[in-house]
């Protein structure tokens, strides 16, 4: 008679099944084996950038999918209104850092994996930190996050001769969203599929109420809150702020809603419901969240171990009226400023560092000020610590051609803000540098482009 599993083998048994087999769908280098399984767990570093809703279940999806290598990365601390779905979270932990109570929490119920927590912004870590990971698994609820993050995800990626991306500089990611009952997952290898950047427009700017609907015919409740809090506010408060955290200036657009609402004879204006539309806020649903990770999970696995096809490459989920799932193949911007090869920017090679910087903030494609510049993972300038700022100050009377050791095309790196719908948000921008003159390099035609 056969001996009773460990509850290690009883653990894995569903995992061999996928990783000990071969099978139909598996990669072209696939092979199976206790080798692949050992190695998934000595060599797959997976980073988790978020530790909220979906990154408290990818985390426990990876650590039982038998990842042991995870590390976690997330600013906020906990908040009482986090714990209906947050579940690695107790009342106990409130106030404390979100990354480092999920890590610990999965630690103690998961034997033999480690998480790394980082309780800080995900601009604060230096590219080389993101480059040791073999995937990145993102649990984000703000399109500025992805954004960034897919930016230092592609600018691992270099391109040959051909502009064919280079395999070994592909750094993979896979992206959950939930919004209350519909969710996405996707797939994104920089260089193969397209990047976040590539299809953005998926991501319209929020719609907001015309206001002639709100000052005139309004129709449902949703319109009378806004209507109390766009016109009315104004119009009795002549220049006073309002304050979304203040509770009786909330109390008073409830007020004016509700009396605009029995005007109309429309039903349903609540004190919460003032609240969710004033903060705009969708009610989160757990089932959402633990379904996307699921599917983000597995596309990790399907990634690192080759032992299926990918989700190629964009999975929606609705589970608001019935169930409707479907997988769309969104194709690659080819002229994509981020998964692409680079911006390429023609220079003298007296262009000082210094030049170079400003030369950005007023190029067309890339408007980005405040720029520090890297080259091959070295400082050239840092606009911030001001302790890094003083250290590389002296570079910027340098000419960049110097700096970068007289190469005559290479890449460097600038990392800055640029101006998106009136926003101001952080981005990396990989740039490909050819020096005039340089080595028979004859000019190119970049017309508009210095
Ligand atoms: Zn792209």
């Amino acid at each position: 008679m056969a001996a009773e599993p460990t509850a290690q083998e009883s653990r894995s048994r569903d995992l061999d099944k996928l990783l000990l087999r071969t099978g139909n769908l598996v990669g072209p280098t696939f092979e199976p084996g206790p080798a692949l399984r050992d190695d998934l767990k000595e060599y797959g570093r997976v980073l988790v950038v978020g530790a909220g809703g979906l990154g408290c279940e990818l985390l426990k999806d990876l650590a039982l999918s038998g990842f042991r290598k995870l590390e976690v990365i997330d600013m906020d601390r906990i908040e009482v209104s986090n714990l209906n779905r947050q579940f690695l979270f107790r009342l106990e932990d409130v106030g404390k850092p979100k990354a480092e109570v999920a890590a610990k929490r999965v630690m103690e119920r998961v034997s033999g994996v480690n998480i790394v927590p980082h309780f800080c912004r995900i601009e604060d870590k230096e590219l080389e930190f993101y480059s040791k990971f073999s995937i990145i698994a993102l649990g984000l609820d703000s399109i500025e996050a992805r954004s960034y993050i897919n930016s230092v995800a592609c600018s691992f990626l270099e391109y040959d001769s051909d502009d064919s991306a280079l395999e070994e500089t592909i750094k993979p990611m896979v992206d959950g969203g939930t919004e209350g009952f519909q969710g996405h997952a996707r797939v994104i290898v920089p260089g193969v599929t397209p990047c976040f950047e590539c299809t953005i427009w998926l991501f319209p700017p929020q719609v907001k109420f015309p206001l002639c609907t709100l000052a005139e015919t309004p129709r449902t409740a949703a319109h009378c809150i806004e209507y109390a809090h766009l016109i009315k506010w104004d119009e009795v408060h002549s220049g006073k702020a309002f304050d979304p955290d203040d509770p009786e200036h909330m109390k008073w657009v409830y007020n004016e809603a509700t009396k605009r609402a029995e005007l109309f004879g429309i039903p349903g204006v609540t004190y919460s419901l003032t609240q969710g539309v004033v903060k705009n806020i969708i009610p989160a649903i757990a089932s959402t969240n633990a379904i996307i990770s699921a599917a983000c999970a597995l596309e990790t696995l399907k990634i690192l171990s080759g032992c299926s096809k990918t989700l190629s490459n964009y999975l929606t989920y609705n589970g608001a009226e019935g169930l409707h799932t479907k997988v769309t193949e969104f194709v690659k911007d080819k002229d994509c400023l981020v998964c692409g090869p680079g911006v390429l920017i023609q220079l003298d090679t007296s262009i000082t560092l210094e030049k170079f910087i400003d030369l950005l903030k007023d190029h067309p494609k890339l408007q980005l000020s405040k720029a520090s510049i890297t080259h091959r993972g070295k400082s050239l300038y840092m606009q911030a610590p001001p302790v890094l700022e003083e250290m590389t100050r002296s570079n910027l009377s340098i000419p960049l051609f110097d700096l970068i050791g007289k190469i005559p095309k290479d890449v460097v790196h600038a990392t800055g803000t640029t101006t998106k719908n009136d926003k101001k948000t952080s981005c990396l921008r990989k740039l490909r540098v050819v020096f005039k003159g340089v080595d028979g390099i004859a000019d190119m035609d970049t017309a508009g482009e210095t």
